[in-house]
């Protein structure tokens, strides 16, 4: 059997719509050998899912996609194999809630004045650390105010757009200290969706340990050109699917996934922090 890891996906712990569990049994259909879970700005996932994880021999690494700001473009970056109860990892989490809870609020007030009424009540009792702007785009479809995510997107809260709202930054610099102090590894995700290909590329001056470079939906030669890049600076290469489930219908767990050679490196790091 080849082997396969899907080293970027989101559970209902941030913006997916399956649990850390549901993952799993998802990641065995796929076939997969291994995952992490990489949920938005929060660590819990990988605790709730790993006893079931063992229990099915599927190999987990912690993980976590951190949001930060660089030159106001919204970065997100790859956590991998940290220690989850690392209190600067803890503390960068809690910041982020913080941060998360003043910029939706923005963003419901924004939406009020377009006369989409939404009780800020009703979003943060849903049960996440990391409630965002896909949770917001499930109400507008709720309630009829949009037909579907990429409506919500596109006209109100996509970047840039009339309803959407900047939270205060978080630097690239203090997110990879965050990850370092907590014995992590951190790579770039997705450079692929930058518009501007020289923006990802001075991105990496920053300490990265590497850059996702297989990523669902890329096609090879879109893939091919960050593997070169990789290789030329010495950085890990990481890949994933980036599975939502329902706020992104078209991408399946197991979309994109590496090969044994590029996840050793990580599986023994990972080995190295766990003794
Ligand atoms: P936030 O983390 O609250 O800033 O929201 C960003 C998240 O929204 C991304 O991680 C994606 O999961 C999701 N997203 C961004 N654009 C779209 C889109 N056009 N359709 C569906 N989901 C999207
Ligand atoms: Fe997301
Ligand atoms: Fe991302
Ligand atoms: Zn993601």
């Amino acid at each position: 059997m080849t082997f396969r890891a899907d080293l970027h996906c989101h559970s209902t712990c941030s913006d997916g719509s399956f649990s850390p569990r549901e993952l799993i049994d998802l990641a065995i259909e796929a076939g997969l050998q291994a995952l992490s879970i990489t949920d938005h700005d929060t660590v819990e996932a990988y605790e709730l899912a790993k006893p079931y994880a063992e229990e099915k021999g599927l190999i987990l690494l912690p993980g976590a996609e951190f949001s930060a700001h660089f030159e106001h473009v919204n970065v997100h970056i790859l956590a991998y194999c940290f220690d989850v109860n690392h209190g600067e990892i803890l503390r960068l989490c809690k910041r982020h809630q913080e941060r998360r809870r003043e910029r939706n609020l923005r963003i419901l007030e924004k939406l009020g004045k377009e006369g989409f009424k939404i009780d800020p009540e009703e979003l943060f009792s849903l049960p996440s650390n990391a409630l965002g702007r896909p949770h917001i785009a499930a109400l507008l479809i709720q309630k009829g105010y949009v037909k579907d995510f990429s409506e919500a997107f596109h006209f109100y809260i996509g970047d840039g757009k009339k309803c959407y709202a900047e939270g205060a930054p978080l630097g690239i610099e203090e997110t990879l200290e965050a990850i370092h102090a907590a014995k992590g590894l951190a790579m770039l995700a997705h450079p692929h969706l930058y518009k501007e290909r020289a923006f990802p590329l001075k991105v990496l001056s920053f300490p990265f340990d590497g850059l996702e470079v297989e990523y669902a939906l890329m096609n090879n030669r879109q893939n091919a050109s960050w593997i070169r890049i990789a290789k030329k600076r010495s950085l890990l290469a990481t890949g994933g699917s980036d599975f939502h489930g329902a706020s992104k219908p078209h991408i399946s767990l197991g979309a994109s996934t590496i090969s044994w050679e590029r996840f050793e490196p990580l599986f023994k790091h990972f080995k190295g922090i766990s003794n």
